[in-house]
């Protein structure tokens, strides 16, 4: 079980990917859980005021720190935890990989905190984060999609959340490098054949085939991930 605390200025927009498929699954069999808090809530003044214009100048606004550190600071006193990691989705960040994402399932709750506009104050990052993440080199208006990306990601390695135990230590990136290509019916479209081994039911052929094609694919588009890089 692991649980999630978003806080973010615009929680419906979790609505769609928490309510489908694996990870409504997930939440409804308990092994996931996911709290939304509207960053709004600890806004400041009658208006509720979230964010400010920048030091120095320049255009835009930037994310003021306080609603940050009292949202995080209630999320704990109401839901108390042992042990718990409060990660900014920052295009600043370390890049979210494979190693980042299993060292995040086994911690029993994440906040996540998303930006918006031009970002956050830097006070945020300094006396309240354990961590930044980016999910790519690109800028996205806000940190909610990120912090999508981050729930489904891990929520792939608490046990229980994949119908297949392994699943998600046999996909990509787990080992040393890419998937094997997958194939399903027809055995022929469109003058496309399905590799005869796959069809032969020798169990032996198929894994020797299938680790051949991996390391194939691996050297051809990520030789990165190959050991010695
Ligand atoms: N001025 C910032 C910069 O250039 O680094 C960009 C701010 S962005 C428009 C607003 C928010 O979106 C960020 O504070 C962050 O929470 C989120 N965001 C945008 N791109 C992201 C990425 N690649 N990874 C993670 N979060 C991202």
């Amino acid at each position: 079980m692991i649980t999630f605390d978003v806080i973010s200025l615009f929680p419906g927009m979790f609505g769609g990917p928490l309510e489908d498929g694996i990870l409504a699954r997930a939440r409804r069999a308990g092994r996931v859980s996911v709290r939304l808090h509207d960053l709004r809530r600890w806004g400041i003044g009658k208006h509720r005021q979230v964010d400010d214009t920048p030091f120095g100048g320049g255009g835009g606004m930037v994310l003021r720190p306080e609603p940050f550190y009292e949202a995080v600071e209630s999320v704990r006193e109401r839901f108390p935890v042992e042990n718990d990691k409060v990660v900014l989705l920052c295009p600043r960040g370390r890049q979210l990989d494979y190693d980042v994402v299993t060292d995040l399932s086994r911690t029993e709750r994440i906040i996540l905190l998303c930006g918006r506009y031009e970002g956050v104050d830097e006070r945020v990052r300094e006396g309240l984060v354990d961590s930044e993440l980016s999910i790519g080199d690109f800028v996205l208006t806000g940190g909610e999609l990120p912090a999508m990306v981050v729930i489904d990601a891990v929520s792939r390695f608490i046990p229980g959340v994949l119908g297949q135990e392994s699943a998600a230590e046999r996909d990509s990136f787990s080992g040393e490098g890419l998937d094997f290509p997958q194939y399903t019916r027809p055995g022929t479209y469109r003058g496309m054949d399905v590799p005869e081994v796959l069809r032969s039911g020798d169990h032996g052929a198929i894994e020797r085939w299938r680790d051949e094609r991996a390391r194939e694919a691996t050297r051809a588009r990520r030789p990165d991930l190959l050991a010695g890089n």
